[in-house]
């Protein structure tokens, strides 16, 4: 009989790889790492954007980096400068090929393409299997393309959100991040109860890539989602969920590259010299900022460009990086004295209604 592996994580994602990536960096473990993954191969599926700090460069590999973006609407456009902050991109296959080369050179650490429908037996199982839409409170919907320009497009800034507006009821905006003199990457989003459809977001895409640069475009990549913005419920868990399971992407937007990466080196560590694991839990003040998010998306999604307007206008660039990526209380503070009053006191107050 074959001894039960010390760690078995099912699904080798961003969670997943980055947590087996993070013990392969211990040349001895305490057991057998083995690491479930359903799919047949790595694609270059997502781009990973995230605000970084040069001492976190080297941590977080970003592969490209540009410190100035803008949030706007049809009126008005705000230009945020980080000085401390860049915002930057990663590419997945760069992320996968660096976590699968890490840990292909441990002896103790093994990847295997199985798909796992029971709880595997281990001494600590892992399971970062993706929550199915149904489960999602808000839906954060998007469709995106990476282009390749005839001429350089000239861009200074990121487009964060740009011609930010309510659609049907849907908070929908334009995303534009420069990846070189000829190369954007473009998405559409849109925040709201239900999924969007992806083809109309695609098609917006086209549009605008059509308007801006005529025919002088290339379509190179194209990658879409519907992405969790707080879950309800979720099914059974097959051990300790991680990764969006885990309720790691942030609620408000989505994003969970930097939290992972840095809960992966946190818990391989825990693991490894403590035998003990800490579930996750948010920031407290995360919680309590996201959900006020996320009943306004839910009840007035019309004051929702507003807010981040007034985000952008009032607030300075670093301080809303922050604010993204690893937020203390005091950048809570921060923007809830930046935001339009009315909005956030009702919503603090569970009456968006009287808006
Ligand atoms: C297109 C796209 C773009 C994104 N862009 C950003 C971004 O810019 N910034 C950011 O911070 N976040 C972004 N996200 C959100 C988030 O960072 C990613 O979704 C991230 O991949 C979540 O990591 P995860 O490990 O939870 O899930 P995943 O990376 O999806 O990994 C789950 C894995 O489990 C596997 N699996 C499923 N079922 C089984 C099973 N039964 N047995 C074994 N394996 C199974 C899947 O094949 C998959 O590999 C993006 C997401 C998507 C989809």
């Amino acid at each position: 009989m074959t001894q039960a592996p010390w760690v078995h994580i099912v699904g080798g994602g961003l969670a997943g790889l980055s947590l087996a990536r993070e013990l392969a960096r211990f040349s001895s473990l305490p057991g057998a790492v083995v690491i479930s993954e359903a799919r047949e191969d790595y694609q270059d599926d997502r781009t990973f954007s995230f605000w970084c700090q040069e001492s976190q460069q080297a941590f977080l590999k970003p592969q490209s980096l540009c410190p100035d973006w803008r949030i706007g609407d049809a009126n008005q456009s705000y230009l945020m400068r980080g000085h401390h902050y860049s915002y930057a991109t990663r590419s997945s296959i760069d992320f996968y090929d660096e976590a699968l080369g890490v840990i292909a050179d441990h002896p103790a650490v093994e990847w295997r393409r199985q798909r796992v429908e029971a709880p595997p037996q281990a001494k600590f199982v892992f399971d970062s299997r993706p929550p199915s839409v149904a489960e999602f409170r808000v839906v954060q919907s998007f469709h995106g393309m990476t282009v390749q320009l005839e001429r350089p497009h000239g861009l200074t800034a990121v487009g964060l959100m740009e011609d930010l507006q309510v659609v049907d009821g849907r908070v929908r905006f334009r995303y534009v991040v420069p990846l070189g003199a000829n190369q954007v990457l473009i998405e559409h989003t849109e925040f709201s109860g239900t999924p969007s459809d992806l083809d109309s977001l695609q098609q917006l895409n086209k549009d605008w890539c059509i308007s801006r640069f005529a025919n002088g475009w290339t379509e190179l990549r194209q990658e879409q989602a519907h992405i969790p913005m707080g879950i309800r419920s979720q099914g059974q868990d097959l051990g300790i969920p991680i990764g969006t399971r885990g309720g790691m992407a942030r609620d408000s937007t989505g994003y969970s590259y930097v939290s992972i990466q840095r809960w992966a080196q946190k818990a391989a560590h825990q693991l490894v010299c403590r035998q003990h694991y800490t579930p996750y839990q948010r920031p407290a003040w995360e919680q309590w900022m996201d959900q006020m998010l996320l009943r306004l998306i839910e009840q007035r999604p019309d004051c929702v460009p507003n807010i981040f307007c007034a985000l952008a206008r009032n607030l300075s660039a670093d301080a809303f990086a922050r604010f993204m990526m690893n937020q203390t209380p005091m950048d809570a503070l921060r923007i809830v004295a930046a935001s339009p009053k009315k909005p956030f006191l009702l919503a603090m107050a569970g009456r968006p209604q009287w808006i």
